[in-house]
């Protein structure tokens, strides 16, 4: 399956809600979720590997998952990217705490 199918089918998989934070993501536009503004980007669905590209992952079906902007690009930010295990408990703690960027999210 091409990169792009297999995001589309994480997204489905996960009825739409980031593998990392939960909150809702868009795949076409922001409009799907009624947002809209600069701050309806970071809900865009992406496709994430749980295990990079450089470190041997694979476009698999189980190797690729949906995660919003906001979560893909900040974990890939970092030196040294923390694992998916150790970035989603990272990201819930803030996310419980109201942190993260729920102020924008949509959860329900
Ligand atoms: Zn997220």
């Amino acid at each position: 399956m091409k990169l792009k199918a297999l995001r589309a089918r994480a997204f489905v998989l996960q009825r739409g809600r980031c593998y990392y934070c939960k909150a809702r993501m868009w795949q076409a536009t922001p409009a799907e979720l009624g947002l809209r503004g600069r701050s309806s980007r970071q809900f865009k669905c992406t496709a994430e590997h749980l295990v990079a590209r450089r470190d041997g992952g694979r476009d698999t079906c189980g190797n690729i998952v949906a995660a919003c902007l906001y979560c893909n690009r900040l974990r890939h930010a970092r030196k040294m990217p923390p694992t998916p295990e150790v970035y989603v408990t990272h990201v819930r703690k803030r996310v419980d705490r109201g942190g993260w960027h729920v102020a924008f999210a949509i959860f329900e």
